[in-house]
């Protein structure tokens, strides 16, 4: 039923779209996710928008029943994964990769985004951004470069050909753009975004239309995916609904256009992703501590004998710190440890039995 449901969609999109990768898949909610401006200047006022964020990302790369046909090698998955810390480097969001794990799914190797997401359930890392490669990605629409699947979101699936690229170096950070709030330049769900950007003119809309990002100019929204040629210049030639030509930046990383453009967020794409962070609680929860302790009372006692799990801090972890803490991981249970600095305690049992491993790693990817 999939073979057929991929063969259909095939012909009805045509071999040339497919060969792009073609789109993002990610849809934006029902009702705008806005930023009240007295939330974001109480945020401000006690300067939680300037903490430098680090995000913890878990990685599943699926591969055939047998092994073959793995939709990412782990050299590209790191070249992107690198690509995506660069861009969000100036934004204070950087990242803690805690391991590219394979699993073995014919299945899940050919995933069907609009369809299936819930097959992904299973394989989620609890505590972490999800980020599934697969060699086939579709939705009811046709092939996908990726998806987020919801904005917010704390998942998102991307397609082999958009890892292993050496010209499109974006779909990563565009898809993880889309789970920390942000919307393509040239959405129109919450109305069309003119060009302007003075408030007195009539036409002004960028705070409640668009991708609601005043910094980002208005993005025009016919055939997104062929306005911008090899040399990065926007050749739509069109007008906004009240008659001023549009002008988009087409290095935004937000946007489609020409892909090998795409390299930047503005301040503001970075403002708004980190005030998601704050006042989502998927999102804060996926995020690492400055210094961290395991357990973080007394007396209490963490144990693990299998599954994936994790425990971090950005720059300092401590476990067992307290008096009468047992932490334990034992049986086939697989942790992944990082923080710059981890210090293990009296109350520490490591004992991994066959198919368990503790991993314990410095971050490369936090300044
Ligand atoms: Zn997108």
């Amino acid at each position: 039923m999939k073979r057929l449901a991929i063969l259909l969609m095939i012909l009805a999109i045509g071999a040339d779209s497919l060969a792009q990768g073609t789109d993002c898949g990610t849809k934006p909610g029902p009702f705008p996710l806005l930023i009240q401006k007295d939330k974001q200047d109480s945020l401000n006022s006690i300067l939680a928008l300037n903490t430098p964020y680090c995000l913890r990302v878990f990685i599943t790369v699926f591969a055939n029943d047998d092994g073959t046909n793995r939709a990412a090698t782990d050299a590209d998955v790191l070249r992107q994964f690198q690509n995506m810390v660069d861009q969000y480097q100036a934004h204070n969001i950087c990242f803690m990769l805690l391991n590219i794990k394979q699993v073995n799914s014919t299945d899940l190797n050919s995933h069907d985004a609009d369809n299936e997401p819930t097959e992904l359930n299973p394989y989620k890392v609890s505590g972490c951004m999800n980020i599934f490669i697969h060699d086939v990605l579709y939705d009811n629409n046709g092939g996908l470069n990726g998806i987020a699947y919801a904005i917010p979101n704390t998942f998102l699936s991307l397609v082999r050909s958009a890892v292993s690229s050496t010209t499109n170096l974006t779909t990563m950070g565009h898809e993880l753009g889309h789970c920390l709030g942000l919307y393509h330049t040239f959405e129109t769900y919450y109305g069309t975004e003119n060009v302007t950007r003075s408030a007195a003119n009539g036409c002004y809309n960028c705070t409640s239309a668009g991708d609601l990002v005043c910094d980002t100019p208005a993005d025009d929204p016919t055939n997104p995916n062929s306005n911008v040629n090899a040399a990065c210049a926007y050749v739509g030639g069109r007008n906004d609904p009240c008659g001023t030509s549009y002008s988009p930046q087409t290095n935004n990383i937000m946007t489609y256009g020409n892909r090998a453009c795409r390299t930047i967020f503005t301040a503001n794409q970075g403002v708004r992703m980190r005030t998601i962070i704050l006042i989502t609680p998927i999102l804060s929860a996926i995020f690492a501590d400055d210094i961290a302790y395991a357990p973080i009372i007394p007396n209490a006692s963490y144990s693990w004998n299998s599954g994936d799990s994790q425990q971090t801090g950005r720059d300092q972890l401590i476990i067992s710190n307290y008096s009468n803490n047992s932490y334990i991981v034992n049986g086939t249970a697989n942790q992944f440890i990082q923080s710059k600095k981890v210090t293990l305690k009296p109350g520490t049992h490591f004992a991994p039995a066959a198919g368990g491993k503790v991993h314990i790693k410095v971050n490369p990817f936090c300044n």
